[in-house]
């Protein structure tokens, strides 16, 4: 068993003993087989010595149990890292950024304690998953509809702190934003809640989310000043209609108008999530196609335009997405044909027209997350055979931030494209290249590189090109919005404006709240003051 860096056995030891009182030995996991469990399964140092091992791990059932477990830590400097349901693949698994930590695992505090679905808000606990809350509401046949991430596995208030975001309405996919208030376990123990949580008597906390004075909720979300034991989320209420439509328009700078009509129609809250895509990439194996992608950037994207419009094939294609009632569902699709048909060559489908209740047999084949219905279909993108590891085993997430506008993605397609063939690595990107949509507010240019569990030298490799693109971004103003652990430093260093006057003042706040800095070191890029020095 590792033992927490800087801490002596004995002190570990009787901190262990300790937690036992605290949750029952039943729920202190110290064997390997156990704490394994909290690699990161989609590790791309993984069987390297930077991979992050954890100590042991303890999962309380209530808040009082995690107050103990949070004393005894601050009592003997143990770092702790809370996760709720740990599923955080891509971005760093359930592992901590601190080797030792221990892990405390929410999972068992799955209580959903509110769902109105007359005021249309939820309070949960940590464990609650997108499959828990979605069955809830299905067993009591409220009238709500829920925003999941692709993973329904995943902890409603687990990925809301990581940033995380679904694909239905605007204020509702991004899921800090949607969240209304917060319960807080402080590195020093106690309990603290914040918006209309911390008026005494109020009935609120799920409806108003600043209560009153500084509105310190974002401090909980990537950074590392307490354990969130319960959070209040705005739910959508249940739609009467939903209707697909897919526009496609033909030439590579049709872009430019067609981001900012669909911004037009998303930001007067005429749609909800719209998703860009190619009928490209559907091509890019055949020989011809492959031809045209390999050469510089500027040929390939000319030649890629002609060879589409010569196969009458649309270049990009924005998937529109209506929920509402019946008669607005249409207006607002026919409204939305109006605008984009100043676009020469659109073309208009609709694709998926239903009503509430909807049945398992109507959305299947569909995109279910956007029907508000968590599943686990995502995975089917699994291993591929073409990547250029020994095997993939998952991804890690490459999220940079870009404008929401179509001048930025034809740049983003270039700079990414160009950077991938200055490497001599398969590009994911291409001229064709679209963003995803999941902020409300501007657009994400992901990609996912690939990482191995057993080829050490195609994990390195990976990095290096990740890291690369994320340094080229950041030259432009693309930041990441989400990193595994072992890129966080890196990222934070990026968002450096006046001498990283933003991570200093992170830092501050750090030392003050948390002096033996036990919560979740290094998370965010924040480093208690006796690690900074070691990570700088
Ligand atoms: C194929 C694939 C598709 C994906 N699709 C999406 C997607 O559509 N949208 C999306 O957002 N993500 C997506 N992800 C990323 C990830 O799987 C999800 O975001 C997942 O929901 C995060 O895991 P979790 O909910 O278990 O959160 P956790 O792992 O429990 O939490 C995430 C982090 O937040 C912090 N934290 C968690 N709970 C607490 C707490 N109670 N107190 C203090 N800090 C805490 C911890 O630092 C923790 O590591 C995808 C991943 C893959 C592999």
């Amino acid at each position: 068993m590792a033992i927490p860096p800087g801490v002596n056995e004995q002190d570990f030891q009787t901190a262990l003993g300790e937690f036992v009182n605290a949750v029952g030995s039943d729920w202190v996991f110290t064997r390997d087989e156990d704490t394994r469990l909290y690699r990161d399964a989609y590790s791309p140092v993984q069987n390297e010595p930077e991979e992050i091992l954890v100590s042991a791990a303890v999962a309380p059932e209530n808040v009082e149990e995690v107050q103990a477990v949070v004393r005894t830590a601050n009592r003997y400097r143990i770092p702790i890292y809370p996760i709720s349901t740990g599923r955080n693949l891509g971005y760093g698994g359930s592992a901590p950024n601190l080797s030792g930590s221990v892990v405390l695992d929410l999972k068992r505090m799955n209580r959903v304690i509110e769902v109105d679905d007359k005021r249309h808000f939820a309070i949960v606990e940590p464990g609650v998953s997108y499959f828990d809350l979605y069955r809830y509401i299905l067993d009591r046949n409220l009238k709500v509809l829920i925003d999941c991430p692709d993973p329904g596995w995943g902890s409603v208030v687990g990925n809301a702190l990581d940033h995380g975001v679904g694909y239905t309405w605007g204020a509702y996919r991004d899921h800090f934003i949607s969240h209304c208030g917060m319960e807080v376990v402080l590195p020093n123990g106690e309990l603290m809640r914040t918006g209309m949580g911390a008026l005494p008597g109020a009935d609120t906390w799920g409806e108003y989310r600043y209560g009153f004075g500084p509105h310190v909720d974002g401090l909980f979300s990537q950074g590392n000043f307490g354990v969130v034991t319960k959070m209040g989320f705005h739910l959508l209420p249940e739609p009467e209609a939903y209707l697909k439509g897919t526009v496609s328009v033909p030439a590579r700078r049709d872009i430019i108008d067609l981001v900012a009509i669909v911004n037009q129609l998303e930001h007067a809250g005429l749609i909800g999530m719209p998703r860009y895509n190619t009928p490209l990439s559907a091509h890019y194996s055949e020989p011809e196609v492959a031809g045209i992608l390999a050469q510089p950037f500027a040929r390939s994207a000319q030649e890629l335009e002609r060879w589409a419009q010569s196969n009458d094939i649309g270049y990009y294609r924005c998937e529109l997405q209506f929920y509402g009632p019946r008669e607005t569902v249409q207006a607002n699709w026919s409204y939305a044909q109006r605008l984009l048909s100043e676009i020469p060559g659109a073309k208009f489908h609709v694709d998926h027209e239903l009503e509430w209740p909807i049945t398992a047999e109507e959305v299947e084949g569909w995109h279910k997350v956007a029907l508000g219905i968590p599943n686990l279909e995502i995975f089917r993108m699994g291993t591929r055979p073409d990547a250029d590891t020994l095997g993939w085993d998952g991804e890690m997430w490459f999220a940079p931030i870009i404008p929401k506008s179509g001048e930025a993605v034809l740049e983003a397609q270039e700079v990414f494209t160009e950077a991938f063939r200055e490497m001599g690595m398969r590009s994911f990107t291409s001229p064709a290249s679209t963003p995803a949509t999941w902020m409300y507010r501007a657009f994400i240019f992901i990609m996912g590189f690939p990482v191995s569990r057993i080829d050490v030298e195609a994990n390195q490799r990976q990095r290096e090109a990740f890291t690369r693109l994320a340094n080229l971004g950041a030259e432009r103003g693309w930041g990441e919005y989400r990193t595994p652990p072992i890129f966080q430093d890196l990222i934070m260093g990026h968002y450096s404006f006046n001498d990283h006057a933003l991570r200093r003042f992170s830092e501050t706040l750090k030392d003050a709240v948390d002096p033996n800095g036990i919560i979740s070191a290094g998370r965010g890029g924040i480093w208690p003051k006796h690690l900074r020095d070691s990570n700088a």
